[in-house]
């Protein structure tokens, strides 16, 4: 049963590959020779990631790991542009925080509600179409479409909650978000019940509510990663107020105190930070409680600690109200909800070389280039657009090119071929 609470998973997202771009010459009953018309590449689908409050979980990561978006379409005669990939479109719980699987920094903080792209779809490749050319050449070029981004990446749930309940299983944390909230949580009178997180909306009074969670239970030892422990406390990990639920009838035979240290030990060796982290103690099931000396002596016990401490019977809905407007209270003054920043950017892409040994020579009247740089310049250019085109052709210019075409002797109106790119030279 415990297996079945999954909250980080290892995926692998990989986006479209853009389509190829198209030979074709036009081709019309009595047009003895048509030009270049094939059609561009699509472009390749994206990995997109969407917060979805609805999940508390990601169980469905575990049975499915790889996710791949859907490629561009060849681009075709006629100047036909393939068509585009589809994105993917993958749901994660709201406040799933995404890590770089090698190094394990944060990419993204799926707690804004706003969609991410994980991996980008590679642009099409052109069609031949782009190169026409002032020549009775007709060029027979086209450029294949290029890989969609892959990336491995690790899912981590860090539920978005201003207050997380704590205290050991069957003290009365479901009963009480169902009775604060309109969350409906399982509630059972045995151990481990609660193996999901729940988040409840509670109201407070108008304008004023907060979201609570219930995680399931801590159990000792969990933090020496002898039970489950660890990986529930994680999602209280962005909570900016914890409520701290401790049995104090001794129905099961415990005694409130020992179990109150115990939990705050299993906080303290998940993270001193959180365990510092504001804390309001309610003492629950006091309707079972005949012995009053036993309350006074944990609020005693507490207050000496400088934590407030609170009487509360969850299933009698005694002092609940108190304890809602109390967590209301200590909220107004803490800062918001943390949000993970992120350490992660992606890397910048090279800077585009202009500087390198480049190769001139001429054939059938048309000049020649070729240079390592140029060829991942013009990878980097889109010819069907205007601005590309003209960024292009200022990279070539201050590149120095011309100067050394120049020195070869070319001339006015000469043809150019860069990798099959022709055009007309003109100083
Ligand atoms: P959790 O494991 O901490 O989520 O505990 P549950 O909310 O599932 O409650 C465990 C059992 O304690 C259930 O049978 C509840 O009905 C009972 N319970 C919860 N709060 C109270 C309370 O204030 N008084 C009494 N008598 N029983 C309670
Ligand atoms: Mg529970």
């Amino acid at each position: 049963m415990a297996s079945t609470f999954v909250d980080t998973a290892k995926i692998t997202v990989k986006a479209g590959k853009g389509g190829n771009g198209a030979v074709a010459f036009h081709r019309e009953k009595y047009v003895a020779a048509g030009g270049p018309d094939g059609g561009d590449g699509g472009r390749g689908g994206d990995v997109i990631l969407v917060a979805d409050n609805h999940l508390t979980t990601l169980m469905d990561f575990r049975y499915r790991r790889k996710y791949a978006a859907e490629a561009g379409a060849d681009g075709s005669g006629a100047r036909c542009s393939g068509r585009d990939g589809a994105d993917l479109t993958i749901k994660v719980p709201t406040g799933t925080v995404v890590r770089d699987a090698q190094t394990g920094e944060v990419i993204r903080d799926m707690s804004d509600g706003k969609p991410f792209v994980l991996a980008r779809g590679g642009r099409g490749g052109w069609g031949n179409q782009h190169f026409a050319t002032p020549t009775r050449q007709a060029p027979r070029f086209a450029k294949p479409g290029l890989p969609g981004e892959t990336r491995e990446v690790i899912l981590e749930l860090k539920l978005l909650a201003d207050v997380g309940l704590v205290g050991f299983p069957n003290v009365g944390k479901s009963t009480l978000l169902s009775v604060v909230s309109k969350a409906n949580p399982k509630i059972a009178n045995y151990h481990f019940t609660t193996l999901m997180p729940n988040l409840g909306v509670v109201w407070v009074e108008e304008g004023v509510s907060f979201v609570m969670a219930d995680i399931p239970g801590i159990i000792e030892g969990a933090s020496e990663g002898a039970g489950l422990g660890h990986d529930f406390l994680r999602h209280i990990d962005r909570c900016r107020l914890l409520v701290h639920l401790v049995d104090v009838s001794g129905s099961e035979g415990r005694d409130p105190i020992e179990d109150f240290d115990a939990i705050c030990r299993e906080l303290e060796q998940y993270s001193p930070e959180l365990a510092s982290r504001p804390m309001i103690v309610a003492a629950n099931k006091c309707d079972l409680c005949y012995d009053r000396e036993e309350i006074d002596r944990f609020r005693a016990y507490v207050e000496g600690k400088g934590l407030a401490c609170l009487e509360l019977s969850a299933a009698a809905h005694q002092g609940v109200r108190e304890l809602v407007w109390e967590i209301a209270r200590r909220l107004r003054d803490l800062p918001p909800v943390k949000y993970y920043e992120p350490e992660y950017t992606a890397p910048a892409a090279p800077p585009v070389e202009t500087a390198g040994p480049v190769k001139i020579w001429q054939e059938d009247g048309v000049w020649h280039v070729e240079a390592a740089w140029l060829d991942q310049l013009m990878e980097s250019v889109n010819f069907g657009d205007y601005e590309s085109r003209s960024w292009f052709d200022q990279k070539l210019r201050a590149s120095g090119l011309f100067d050394q075409l120049e020195a070869e002797g070319i001339a006015d109106g000469d043809t150019v071929d860069l990798y099959g790119l022709q055009f007309e030279y003109q100083r």
